[in-house]
């Protein structure tokens, strides 16, 4: 005869077969630090000039992507600052766009400092301060780790390597890096933004322009040299860029 004790214990392994085989597999995050929101005020302008409400909806994206996306140091230390400023990184250049999730990225690899194309950390020929990984490094996003800090550190320069990099995921994520972000910019844009990326990659090239000189080598390094400039020093862009700067609303403030 089947006990009521027997009942409960049957439904308790049933509710434990439900939590732990049937759950949604998480990806392990090492989190964020409890005083998170004084490293972004510190450190992250974008964040601080925003208003009470404004910077918990920041706070929520923020989250998310550091409870989705795993950090691994590849001989450095992940210190409380890195995830920050990567979580604020990710979160910048989407914060205007509703539910954005970067599908494209499961794992960020933090190196100590530059590497070359074979990936070396020590030696010559070392130029590359990030890179969105391909082929066995799909879905990877490599960053410099000092130049992750430099980025929003100094905060007088146009450049910062690991919004540059986010830009490149964003690009990517309608199956093309092409410098097209086809998912954000309206279709009938689309001509009209090659254009401008061709007629400034022209000025760069030709020195007639403070947009830095990495940005003449091809459209997509344009996208995300200019997406940096934007977001880094904007009042100065939109002064000095307005055409460049209507685009990049059109393509970033999206509601
Ligand atoms: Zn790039």
């Amino acid at each position: 005869m089947v006990t009521a004790l027997q009942i409960l214990f049957a439904l308790l392994i049933i509710i434990l077969i439900i939590v732990f085989v049937f759950q949604p597999r998480r990806i392990k995050s090492i989190g964020w630090p409890d005083n998170y929101q004084d490293f972004l005020n510190d450190y992250v302008a974008f964040y601080s000039g925003l208003d009470e409400e404004a910077k918990k909806r920041f706070e929520d994206k923020f989250q998310k992507f550091l409870s989705a996306v795993k950090i691994t140091g590849a001989n450095a230390e992940v210190e409380d600052i890195d995830c920050v400023l990567i979580g604020a990184a990710s979160v910048i250049p989407v914060f205007f766009i509703p539910d954005w999730e970067y599908v494209n990225l499961r794992e960020i690899l933090l190196y100590p400092g530059n590497f070359n194309t074979d990936f070396d950390q020590e030696g010559k020929n070392r130029m590359i301060s990030g890179m969105v990984g391909s082929g066995a490094l799909q879905n990877v996003l490599i960053i410099s780790k000092w130049d992750l800090r430099q980025g929003f550190i100094n905060s007088k320069t146009n450049r910062n390597t690991a919004i540059h990099e986010f830009i490149h995921l964003i690009d990517k994520m309608d199956g093309t890096l092409d410098g097209v972000p086809e998912l954000l910019l309206p279709r009938k844009l689309i001509a009209q933004w090659q254009q401008l990326i061709q007629t400034t990659m022209e000025q760069i090239r030709q020195g007639e322009s403070d947009i830095d000189a990495y940005g003449g080598t091809s459209p997509v390094e344009c996208f995300a040299v200019v997406s940096e400039y934007f977001f880094e020093q904007p009042g100065l862009f939109r002064s000095i860029h307005p055409e460049l700067n209507e685009m990049l609303e059109q393509i970033f403030f999206r509601k």
